[in-house]
């Protein structure tokens, strides 16, 4: 797989990109990860990527033409699933989407800054708007990183252990259920007593039970089929 994030602010893609579990997966090969700058494409010497906003008001506004030069030249590449642009209104992200998106061969992920993109970029440009949720963050970097670790931690052998991503909270339509590791006891709290039984069944039928409980009491909207 391969994701193309496009910002004016690449810096800000720096960590979240090259740590942990995504740095592992690009270090195996098994997604590229490519992110331009966007003032690479502008034509101007300056290298701006962005205007004033037509009819006056605060905040600047990202210039489609960078936007469109850099997406040329990618095309001009290969061919992409889908362009998405990362947007506080967009379809809210869920462990669905990124599920859907993992199977995909190429994405392009355009991160706003500002005001936000020259409306004619997700008019005629973009195939699809992703938000990560209710609330207004500075750019779309941010959430162009949370959108990526979603989607490439279900790549096929990215998590050490295969099933791990299966068992994650939204996977199976329940929250996971809770977790214990050593100490058995501290400064007298106790782990559950099943849990250092040994007994598959017993340990299994005990974390169904919290999962199903975790969900009702947390998203009981997962047991409706939601
Ligand atoms: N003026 C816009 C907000 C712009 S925020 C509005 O009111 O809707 C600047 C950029 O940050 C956006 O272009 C988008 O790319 C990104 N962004 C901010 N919040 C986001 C969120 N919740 N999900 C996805 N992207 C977001």
């Amino acid at each position: 797989m391969r994701i193309d994030i496009l910002t004016c602010l690449p810096r800000l893609l720096e960590s979240p990109l090259n740590d942990s579990i995504v740095k592992r997966a690009r270090d195996k090969g098994l997604v590229t990860v490519e992110v331009h700058d966007l003032r690479d494409y502008t034509l101007d010497p300056h290298r701006t990527t962005d205007d004033y906003a037509f009819g006056g008001g605060a905040g600047m506004v990202m210039m489609i033409e960078p936007i469109h030069r850099c997406l040329q030249s990618l095309k001009a590449q290969r061919t992409y699933d889908e362009v998405i642009y990362m947007s506080p209104d967009g379809e809210q992200l869920t462990q669905s989407i990124a599920n859907q998106l993992s199977l995909r061969q190429n994405l392009i992920l355009l991160c706003g800054h500002y005001k936000g993109v020259d409306e004619r970029v997700r008019e005629h440009l973009v195939t699809r708007e992703i938000s990560i949720g209710d609330y207004v963050l500075s750019g779309g970097e941010l959430p162009a990183a949370v959108l990526s670790d979603a989607i490439i931690r279900l790549l096929p052998g990215v998590l050490s252990d295969e099933s791990s991503a299966l068992t994650d909270s939204f996977q199976d339509g329940l929250i996971a259920p809770p977790v214990y590791t050593r100490p058995a006891e501290y400064q007298g709290w106790t782990v559950p007593p099943v849990l250092l039984s040994g007994n598959p069944s017993k340990i299994e039928e005990w974390r169904h039970e919290n999962a199903l409980e975790r969900t009702r009491t947390r998203r009981p909207r997962l047991l409706d089929g939601e």
